[in-house]
């Protein structure tokens, strides 16, 4: 069967499925005459993919796309067997945002059987040559953003210190997790190397910082340890946390054994895309910072780039040189990321319609 027939026979498929579909629990579809997108989400545990998964949905339904959104609640499998029904309900292209970025090889080997492209949404899909894009911002940034942010909260280029600083990690799974990783290191590292940095527990490597899927929790139980076995004499100044999940999962841990009063301040914490919970957080005086990252922006993005590609046009792209999955670097738009505290909050977020004042309170 040539993959043309095959993707007939999928079409085929996929009208007769047609009479089922709908918004229904986490799972919506749409049809429209310019073609229909497979959107795999990763979890709607997170307030930034169900952004990301609204917004595409409404900017491809505008440009009369039909779309097949999934989310699979970071569970890789689920993801996998996703992406698998978007093929055979005759998805034209698929847009993912991987779980596990080293998972889906099989999956693109049937969607590339098929004739169908593949772009990647904000986590590249590493180990296949079955990627033809990939949407994102420019990761390394954004752990400039956060460790420059340290820097110059704790004034490390006047300050002698030392300061005491922890740091945490994304997702191993995730190739983000290292760009940030990379990113706020290319900061940090001559601070620590100086002395004006003191990790006092000792653990800077990836391996010993990652958090499994980002999982908040999992954060909070670690900064419980790290008090209690590294803490009891000194206070911690600072923590470089890549995601507002997990920042918040610190803070939690650092209000348990006193932190956030007047004699004894919470560190100075990082984050990552400027959930509404964190940002209320930043109002309230806990967290300090995050990374917001226009959710908008990289849909409408993502969008130009499945119009130009289905049309057989140039896809906009404007790096091709970063990001290796290891098997290709996969041509990339990258978008740039901004800083945000309580000082600029209002303009940046409030001031671009990103959120109404009263999403804050
Ligand atoms: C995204 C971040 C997000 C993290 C956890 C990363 O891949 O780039 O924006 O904070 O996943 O969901």
């Amino acid at each position: 069967m040539t993959p043309r027939t095959t993707k007939a026979l999928a079409l085929l498929g996929a009208a007769l499925l047609l009479t089922g579909c709908g918004g229904v629990g986490d799972a919506a579809r749409s049809e429209g005459e310019a073609g229909t997108v497979g959107i795999a989400m990763p979890t709607q545990s997170s307030e930034r993919w169900i952004n990301d998964g609204q917004n595409m949905v409404a900017e491809f339904e505008a440009r009369g796309f039909g779309t097949d959104l999934q989310y699979a609640e970071d569970v890789v499998e689920d993801q996998v067997s996703q992406i698998e029904n978007m093929i055979t309900r005759g998805a034209d292209v698929l847009v993912i945002a991987a779980i596990d970025g080293e998972a889906l090889g099989d999956v693109l080997d049937m969607a590339a059987s098929s004739d169908i492209p593949v772009i990647a949404y904000d986590r590249l899909i590493r180990g296949s040559e079955n990627v033809d894009y990939y949407a994102t911002f420019d990761n390394f940034e954004v752990g400039v953003l956060q460790g420059q942010y340290i820097v110059d909260a704790l004034d490390l280029e006047n300050e002698e210190g030392p300061f005491n600083i922890e740091l945490f990690g994304g997702s191993p799974d995730d190739n983000n997790a290292y760009f940030f990783y990379d990113g706020a290191m290319s900061v940090l590292q001559p601070h620590i190397d100086d002395g004006t940095l003191e990790v006092r527990s000792g653990q800077t490597s990836m391996e010993q910082i990652a958090t499994q899927r980002w999982d908040g929790s999992i954060a909070q139980s670690r900064m419980d340890n790290l008090l209690s076995a590294h803490y009891s004499s000194e206070d911690v100044d600072a923590v470089l946390s890549p995601y507002d999940g997990i920042s918040l999962g610190v803070i939690e841990s650092l209000r348990a054994v006193g932190y956030g009063t007047e004699s004894k301040p919470l560190p100075v914490v990082t984050g990552q895309d400027a959930e509404a919970a964190s940002v209320k957080s930043i109002i309230a005086g806990e967290q300090t910072q995050t990374v917001f990252k226009d959710t908008r922006a990289l849909a409408t993005q993502t969008v130009d780039m499945v119009e130009a590609l289905l049309a057989g046009e140039e896809v906009p792209v404007n790096d091709t040189e970063t990001y290796d999955n290891g098997v290709k670097v996969v041509p990339s738009y990258l978008l740039e990321p901004v800083s945000v505290d309580v000082d600029n909050y209002h303009d940046v977020l409030i001031g671009s319609g990103y959120y109404e004042e009263s999403d804050l309170q």
